[in-house]
Formats: C-alpha cells, structure tokens, sequence
C-alpha cells in the first residue's frame, strides 16, 4: 500500500500538472494538502511578507482547489505553520512513502526540500512552472545566455514555441485512512480591491476564455504600456503566479487562436513577454543564490535607506504625481501595470537612493501576481545587479508622464481615491 502527499506549492491547478498526475500514478492512496507557511507573516522590513490583496486571491484559490479535488472523490487538507516541520508531522502520521511537489528554484524552496531529504524524506520534486521544457533548450541551464536577446534567438533558432500541456488526470487515489486533525479554518479576507481578479483555476481558464474571444491578443503590442484598465494588457499574471492556469495551457491556446486567426504582432509579443517569464525561471538554474544577494551578480553595495523615505514611497507620498499614482494603486489594488512597475522601481533606485530589496519586498507583499523569479530578475534588472550588460535601467518621470499620461487622468483617477 503506498501513500503519497501531494503538498500543492505555486501550482493550485489538477490541469497540465505532471507532478500531481505522477503521484496520481503512483499512489494507492493520496493526501492532498496545501501549507500557510509561517513564513509569510515574517516582518523582515515591518510589514507582512504576504499582504491583503495575496491572501485574498489565494483563498479563492484554494477554495476552487478544494472543489475540483471533492467532485472527484478527493479533498484539500490546509495546514499553517513551518512547511517543513508541518510536513514531517504528516509523513509520520500518515505513514507516506513520499511527497511529490512541483520544483521551485529558488532559495528558501530549496532549502525546505533540502531540509526533508536530510530527515530521511523522499521527495519528488517535478519542474513545471515554464512554458519550455528546460530539457528542449538548445543549451544546458548552466550555460544559458545571460543576455535576453541572445537567450530568445536561439529559442527561436531551435523553433521552440511551447512545450505540450499534459491531461488532467481522470482518477484521483482515495484518501489515506488517516487523516490530518489539524487542518486550519479558511481564514477570513477581505473581498479583494480589484473586483475582478479572482483566484482559482476556473477563472483563470473563464478570463483566458474570454481574452481570446474578444481577439484582445491582435491589439496587445499597441496597448501594452497603457495603464489603466482590464484590456490593455492579458492579466495572465496573478493565476500564472499561484498556478491556477500553466504558462504551457495559456501558449497553447494562444498558439490555437494564431491557427484560426492568423499570427500577428500581438500574439507574438505575448509569446515574447511569456518568453521572459521562462527567461526569469531559468536564470535562476545558472545563478541560484547570487541573484539574492545585495550586489546581485555585481561587485555594488548597498547604502542603506531611510525609514522614512521608504514610508514615503510605499504610500505614494513622495511628491512625484506620477509615482504616488502607481504607488497607490499597487497598495489599493495588489496590481500595477509593468510600465508603472519599472517608473516606480526606478524612481526609488535612482531619485530616492533607495535599498532595492526594500522596494522588491514591498512588492512581494502587496502584488497578487507576486512571483519569486519574476520580481527578483526585475528588479535586479532595474537595479543593475543581474544580467543586462547595460548597468541598470533609469526612467526619467518627467517623460514617462508626458508619453504615458499626457492628460493626467491616471494620476487623477489614484490622487484623487
Ligand atoms: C519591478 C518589477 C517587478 C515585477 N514583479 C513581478 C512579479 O512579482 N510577478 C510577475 O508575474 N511579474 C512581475 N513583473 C513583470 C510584469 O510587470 C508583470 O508580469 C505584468 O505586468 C503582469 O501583467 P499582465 O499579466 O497583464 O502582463 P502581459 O503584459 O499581458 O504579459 C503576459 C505575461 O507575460 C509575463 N511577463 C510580462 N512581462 C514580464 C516581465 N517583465 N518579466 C517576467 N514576466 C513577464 C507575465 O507572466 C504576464 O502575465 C515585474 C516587473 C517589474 C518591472
């Protein structure tokens, strides 16, 4: 009789999950849980590591997990506290021969894997979160190049597009005979600020669904830099983050939609902007733990900032109309746009001689698409400290103002709330 846990990490989906449909394979019986690390609520810079808007989209998220698993036959156990002390608990308790999880790369999810292979756990760790295969690459991870361009010329010169979304799996093991006592009550949140990011597998395919139908990929290189509004942009970017959809399902069906419609530059700029998600993930394998360090790949120190500038700046009260704008929507809304993203990153590197991890921690706290890979290889790359030969990437507000909001209706309709 062979136990397995599935512990669910960034991947809160039963749709093109290899690691889930693996242990679904394996498995006489199989304990679905999901784990509140405490580490969430970690203080490092006097706030929580995970704020509102996160939680929020996360519990809908869970919530819609938990249902799918149950029309199955299955459930969703939910636990708080230490991943890894919790999850040595329940190998115990429920005799498991091992844990299947999909891999992170980066260093406190190592870390927590590490840690349970040194206790004797077996662990089964399953790469998934990119839309290429890293075994596809026309390079090994360790020698990828360092530079985007060159990074997406040979993706392109390999004619690799996306790698194939596997099925969801149609049988779902029984639950273990013993269960865990001490499943957490689903907390309360908030709704969430922004109507209409919900979390959940079901509507990130019903958002997906609806994107495609309104031929929104034909306009996106034009509407791209915009900033306000659901459209300009795909939205993709909260569900990829916990995993309710796949980057693969979203290239799938975005390469479907290029088979009826025809291929334009707006379906391949949304390739080219996934392509740079993957390029994030992947840095991560040459680099590991560099990219975490203050300098990042770079000999840079870091001066320390003031409190009181970075209260100013988290708040969106630095006196800068356009930065206090975006700085308020990403504290009322847990989303920015990517161009607000860089002009306000930039604003508290260079204007504010800010302590970039201070600002890359901030945003983990406050955005629903927070990702680990895609926010650290951001702001390294604003900051100067990761890969672009070119030392960082100043924005002038002034005319960032003039180009993205020459009528001043961005800035009014966030000064103004
Ligand atoms: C300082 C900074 C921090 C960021 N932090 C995050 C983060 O924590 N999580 C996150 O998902 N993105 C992050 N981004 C990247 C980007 O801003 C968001 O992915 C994008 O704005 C999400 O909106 P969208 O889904 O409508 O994107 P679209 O423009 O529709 O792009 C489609 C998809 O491509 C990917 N993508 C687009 N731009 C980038 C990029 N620059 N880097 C990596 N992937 C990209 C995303 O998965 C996105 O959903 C950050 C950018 C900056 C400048």
């Amino acid at each position: 009789m062979c136990t397995l846990i599935y512990w669910f990490r960034n991947d809160l989906r039963l749709a093109d999950n290899p690691a889930f449909a693996q242990a679904c394979l394996n498995a006489d019986s199989l304990l679905p849980v999901y784990i509140h690390d405490s580490k969430e609520q970690d203080m490092v810079y006097g706030f929580e590591r995970q704020g509102l808007h996160r939680k929020t989209f996360l519990r809908a998220s869970l919530n819609d997990l938990k249902a799918q698993l149950q029309a199955q036959g299955s459930d969703l156990f939910e636990l708080a506290g230490k991943s890894t002390e919790v999850l040595l608990q329940l190998v115990k308790d429920a005799a498991a021969t091992a844990i299947y999880c999909e891999q992170i790369e980066a260093p406190e999810e190592i870390e927590q894997v590490r840690i349970l292979q040194e206790q004797g756990v077996e662990v089964q760790e399953f790469w998934q979160s990119s839309m290429l295969e890293p075994q596809d690459l026309p390079f090994a991870l360790e020698k990828m190049p360092d530079v985007f361009t060159g990074f997406r010329r040979e993706v392109e010169r390999a004619q690799l597009k996306f790698a194939q979304p596997i099925n969801t799996p149609k049988n779902i093991p029984l639950l273990p005979g013993s269960l865990p006592q001490r499943s957490v009550a689903p907390s309360r949140t908030q709704s969430a600020s922004h109507p209409y990011f919900v979390g959940g597998a079901s509507h990130a395919q019903a958002h997906l669904k609806q994107y495609l139908e309104r031929r929104l990929p034909d306009s996106y290189k034009e509407t791209r830099n915009q900033l306000i509004g659901m459209d300009y942009s795909s939205k993709f970017s909260a569900w990829l983050a916990l995993g309710c959809i796949s980057a693969r399902e979203i290239a799938a069906q975005l390469s479907d939609y290029e088979n009826r419609y025809g291929a334009n530059d707006g379906t391949y700029w949304l390739w080219f902007e996934l392509l740079w998600r993957d390029y994030f993930r992947f840095i991560h394998f040459k680099y590991g733990q560099n990219l975490y360090r203050a300098s990042g790949l770079t000999g840079l120190a870091v001066k320390p900032s003031s409190q009181a500038s970075f209260e100013q700046w988290r708040f969106g009260n630095t006196g800068s109309e356009l930065v206090d704008a975006g700085m308020r929507e990403l504290y009322q809304s847990g989303y920015l746009s990517n161009r607000m993203r860089q002009i306000v990153a930039s604003y508290w590197i260079y204007d504010m001689q800010g302590d970039w991890r201070a600002g890359a921690a901030w945003f983990e706290s406050q955005l629903i698409d927070y990702d680990v890979y895609s926010n650290q290889g951001n702001w390294l790359y604003i900051a100067g400290r990761g890969t672009d030969p070119r030392g960082g990437r100043p924005f002038n507000v002034a005319k960032q103002t003039q180009d993205h909001d020459p009528k001043e209706i961005y800035r009014k309709l966030w000064l103004s709330s």
